[in-house]
């Protein structure tokens, strides 16, 4: 129990053992090549849960030699599509089944309330391996009426190996995002945890063995960027790279595609959203979503709508009232009912954001709640709100991916346009209004590539998410995630009786 925070209720115990620490190469559980491990930790205290193999560019070849013989050997992109669906289908089963050790695990070593990771990102881990169970049967080429006499197919084809790595802020989720599209096209992967969080995607990957993956389909390597990721998206023989992570790493990736096998990109990065409250909208539903929309996750969510945008109107009174939500938010152990925010992920974080938050009060926006660090152990800080918040401030362009809420005031619909579009990024925005047309034009005026009007995060496997400018480059979940996946092949025949 911390600060101002209401009491959380009793501690929740579900059962929580650390499962495999190992790398997975080719279907087995290995050390890394070096025999190095690295310390993973336990955000609410800064102690180790456990020594992971540490992967490096050795490994990353293992790994890749392993996936490029299961493309090239098979049995994965030459099995049918309807086996492929079928082991996707019994893996979202044991998902199911051992919802809350995973949970837990997520909980352990990332920090986020139990309650989120076992109701919520479980159960949509599930429903993705499902969506896309759904489609590996349905990803079909096209017969095209060119001109001329030719025949003209296009085929649709897995695109091979495929590079995948992975932030720390939702392990399991980015896991999904990236693994589902990739196997329901018949590709095989590799892919590289974040070190913060290696755990969970080693427990699920064991499942998605036992569902029936063939050997070498999947490969997870556990270990840093410099080292790992950068060897895997470097490497001559991975066909295709998929990153979600900061903007900067971003453009690291690419410059290492280009340095290595052009292999295709495509890249989820970072955002500084806008949230939009207008002065006909429901104050109290729109203080409720702004605060969600920012502190989910303790902030650490890559479209968290960290640019509060108030109609002056309703500004005063929008202000007061997200000061009381931010005070009744409970913070504490992740592990104990009722708790909303659990610890940053680490101390390279929680130093992070305190300096943010630092920066806003000598740039002289006001300080209306919170401010600090919560408990003196792990990583805790209290919800923090600032107003008067001002675009050039650093708080309003960078993105802070922690409990801070900037609101700034502004008094006209084309002004908040072009303020709320001025940012390198596009990634979301949030809309709150009650008037139709007000929702219209902001939706057709926003660049992003996201936009929640009335709502915020949501996150269904059918809808497309990603960045407009430097917020990324392609889109996961949803029709067009498939794309990342897929090569494009034209065949075309010549006709000797065009008549038919
Ligand atoms: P990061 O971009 O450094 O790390 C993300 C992933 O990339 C990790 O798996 C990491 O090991 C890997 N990586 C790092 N350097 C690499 C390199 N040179 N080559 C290949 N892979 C590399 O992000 P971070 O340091 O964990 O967090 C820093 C900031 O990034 C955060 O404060 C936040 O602003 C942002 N972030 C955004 C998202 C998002 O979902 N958009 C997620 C996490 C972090």
């Amino acid at each position: 129990r911390f600060g101002t925070a209401a009491a959380a209720e009793e501690p929740i115990s579900p059962s929580v053992q650390v499962g495999e620490t190992q790398l997975l190469i080719n279907g087995k559980f290995v050390d890394a090549a070096s025999g190095k491990t690295f310390p993973t930790l336990d955000p609410r205290t800064g102690e180790v849960i456990a020594r992971v193999s540490e992967g490096d560019a050795e490994d990353v070849d293992r790994a890749v030699v392993a996936a490029r013989k299961a493309f090239d050997e098979g049995p994965w992109p030459k099995m049918t599509a309807y086996e492929r669906s079928r082991i996707l289908l019994r893996f979202a089963d044991l998902i199911e089944k051992h919802n809350d050790e995973i949970a837990a695990l997520e909980t352990w070593d990332n920090g986020k309330p139990y309650e989120q990771a076992a109701h919520i990102e479980v159960p949509m881990l599930a429903r993705l391996m499902r969506y896309y169970a759904g489609w590996t049967d349905k990803i079909h080429g096209l017969i095209v009426p060119a001109d001329g006499p030719h025949h003209v197919q296009v085929l649709h084809e897995p695109i091979g190996v495929v590079g995948q790595i992975i932030p720390w802020n939702f392990p399991l989720l980015m896991y999904g995002w990236k693994v589902g599209p990739a196997l329901a096209c018949g590709n095989t992967i590799v892919l590289k945890t974040a070190e913060q969080t290696p755990l969970s995607a080693l427990y699920v990957s064991k499942l998605l063995h036992e569902a029936g993956l063939p050997e070498g389909v999947l490969n997870i390597i556990s270990g840093f960027g410099p080292t790992a990721g950068a060897a895997l998206a470097g490497h001559m023989d991975v066909d295709k790279i998929a990153f979600t992570g900061s903007t900067d790493t971003g453009k690291v990736i690419l410059e290492l595609s280009a340095r290595s096998n052009l292999k295709a990109v495509t890249l989820e990065l970072g955002g500084k959203s806008p949230f939009i409250v207008m002065d006909d909208a429901d104050i109290d539903q729109a203080v409720e979503l702004a605060h969600f929309a920012l502190f989910f996750n303790q902030g650490q969510c890559c479209c968290a709508g960290s640019r509060t945008f108030v109609h002056e109107r309703v500004y005063d009174e929008f202000v007061e009232k997200s000061k009381a939500r931010a005070l009744k938010r409970v913070v504490g152990d992740p592990f104990r009912k009722g708790v909303e925010q659990g610890p940053q992920i680490d101390d390279e974080q929680f130093k992070k954001i305190l300096r943010y938050i630092k920066s806003g009060v000598d740039s002289g926006a006001t300080l209306v709640t919170g401010g600090d660090k919560l408990g003196d152990k792990g990583y805790y800080i209290q919800p923090t709100i600032f107003s008067d918040v001002q675009d050039d401030m650093k708080i309003a362009q960078e993105e802070i991916f922690g409990p801070v809420q900037s609101i700034f005031k502004f008094n006209d619909l084309n002004e908040v346009i072009k303020r709320a579009n001025a940012s390198q990024y596009g990634l979301a925005a949030g809309v709150f209004t009650n008037n139709l047309d007000t929702a219209n034009t902001l939706t057709r005026a926003l660049r992003a590539g996201t936009i929640w009007v009335n709502c915020f995060d949501i996150f269904d496997a059918a809808i497309p998410f990603g960045g407009y400018k430097m917020s990324g480059i392609g889109r996961e979940k949803g029709i067009d995630s498939l794309k990342n996946y897929l090569q494009v092949k034209a065949v075309v025949t010549a006709l000797k009786n065009p008549a038919w």
